[in-house]
């Protein structure tokens, strides 16, 4: 028999911005279907119109462009299966719902919301605090397992509102295999007779969900964690309308990275990173900041992703979305929960910063430069880049670091002034400009012969001297290769730094004394 093609969905509901956890389920479903040679499906589980969030379907579809993982089909991409979203599905739902009710496996209740508060309530005082609506209590209620025919009839003509449930059978074990977890079984006398059509005349979640899976001819459900509960009334829907279930793989959760619990937005204020792919602000102007603009780049933000819950079972670290799609197996992600570690997530960044070319990086900054309106160099970016770059975690940092390339040197660091410029600094340093001044190829080779030369000559060490000359040139106490920096600087350049700098330096202590 030949295998069906693989086809996933990531099914999020615009409820709001998409959390990494959110975007982790869309980057496995995306690696599971390149991995099979399937498709990869956006759907919009806007079912729960109280929920709408404006802008957050836009959000979804921005921020997996932003990551790299587009869908080959779905909401914003086109395809065969359309619509995408739910609420544009609308008028599909109902007929599956009303043929579980003509096979007896669905039933109309007409309770109202006050009555099944009062249900609550009452069982609630009698020391019951979690009523459910199930194959006990359901003979209690207003629906048509209860009332005659005749008055189910009579009410559905006057158009009473209604919901469409489920009738949950006593006492059968629900059984599904899960990718990650093995076998779960479930027996339904724990499972309540969950409505599957509402009053305003939309699905539920879970009637929408499953149906949308079979027109889509969804082969897996790669979902997250909390979404295990709902499996066994999904496998048992399958089953009552003769359907071939998908396979399911639930995903451990992400958790805080000091303690126990899921990774939430507050972990990320509290501990300063970011927890959505991108900027979001909220309906009261509140700013949730992104991985993409805190200066993430995509294939780290992917990667970082991708070991949340799997790793390849080997020491590697670094892969490619392509690299990732070649090796994923959903057989490799763990069932206990994957803490999120803000510092390895810096780490992964540095790595794909260093892995660019300097070219590309000068590009990066020249934008991040542009975005802020920050100080353009008179320097070329690319040594600037390629020489900063070991340092640096973010494009910004480049700028932050170097920023001794982006403008004039102001400010001397106090530190390395009092502990390395002593009496006869000054005097030093202006020999050594002299020195400098003849230098006739400069480059950062020549420039460090010549220095060392100069304090071999002086019988001076490196590490007393070489801050000085840092100092004039950079205004700070540490950096990378200052020979290199000069040459960036230039001859002129380093000549200007210097003497201003001597002549403030001068002043400076002038003033202390
Ligand atoms: N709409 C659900 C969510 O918001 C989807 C769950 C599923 O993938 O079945 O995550």
């Amino acid at each position: 028999m030949s295998e069906k093609k693989v086809r996933v969905r990531f099914a999020p509901s615009p409820t709001g911005p998409l959390h990494v956890g959110g975007v982790r389920t869309a980057l496995y479903n995306y690696l599971f279907a390149k991995h099979h040679g399937g498709q990869f499906i956006l759907r919009l589980e806007d079912t729960d119109q109280t929920r709408f969030v404006p802008g957050a379907e836009e959000y979804i579809i921005e921020s997996l462009k932003w990551a790299g993982i587009s869908p080959d089909e779905g909401q914003g991409f086109g395809g065969e299966y359309g619509p995408y979203k739910q609420s544009e599905r609308k008028a599909m739902y109902k007929p599956y719902a009303d043929q579980l009710i003509a096979d007896g496996k669905a039933y109309y209740a007409f309770d109202t919301p006050e009555e099944l508060d009062q249900m609550r309530e009452n069982a609630k005082q009698m020391g019951m605090p979690n009523w459910q609506y199930n194959s006990i209590t359901r003979s209690n209620m207003k629906n048509s397992l209860s009332l005659s025919a005749e008055e189910v009839e009579e009410r559905l003509k006057k158009g009473d509102p209604y919901v469409i449930r489920i009738k949950m059978p006593r006492d059968l074990d629900i059984k599904f295999e899960d990718t990650i977890r093995g076998w779960v079984s479930v027996n339904t006398n724990n499972l309540d007779d969950k409505v599957l059509f509402k009053s305003d005349g939309m699905p539920t979640y879970h009637l929408a969900n499953i149906v949308d899976d079979r027109l889509m001819e969804i082969t897996h459900v790669i979902r997250g964690e909390e979404w295990l509960p709902s499996a066994p009334l999904h496998v048992f829907l399958y089953d009552a309308f003769g359907w071939e279930a998908p396979k399911f793989a639930h995903l451990p959760l992400i958790l805080k990275p000091d303690g126990p619990g899921k990774l939430s937005k507050r972990d990320g204020d509290r501990l300063g990173f970011p927890v959505f792919p991108l900027n979001w602000t909220n309906s009261d102007g509140e700013i949730y900041s992104g991985y993409k603009e805190s200066g993430y780049f995509p294939d780290a933000f992917v990667n970082i992703l991708a070991f949340l819950g799997w790793n390849p079972g080997d020491e590697r670290e670094l892969f490619t979305l392509e690299e990732l799609s070649t090796e994923f197996k959903l057989e490799r992600v763990g069932k206990s929960g994957a803490k999120f570690d803000p510092d390895k997530a810096k780490w992964y960044n540095q790595q794909y910063l260093r892995k660019r070319s300097a070219k590309e990086l000068a590009d990066l900054l020249q934008t991040y430069i542009g975005e802020n309106n920050l100080k353009t160099s008179p320097f070329e970016l690319e040594p600037v880049c390629e020489l900063m770059k070991e340092r640096a975690t973010f494009i910004k940092d480049i700028y932050e670091d170097g920023h001794y390339f982006f403008g004039e040197v102001d400010k001397y660091d106090e530190k390395t002034l009092s502990k390395k410029w002593k009496e006869n600094t000054s005097a030093l340093m202006s020999e050594w400009l002299e020195i400098l001044k003849n230098i006739s190829s400069f480059k950062a080779d020549s420039v460090e012969t010549e220095f060392k030369d100069f304090i071999t000559k002086k019988e001076l060490g490196l590490g007393g001297v070489l801050p000085n000359f840092r100092l004039l040139l950079t205004g700070v106490g540490s950096g990378p290769s200052l020979f290199s920096i000069a040459e960036i600087l230039g001859k002129d350049e380093c000549i200007k730094r210097m003497e201003l700098g001597i002549e403030k330096i001068n002043e400076l202590k002038s003033q202390e004394a």
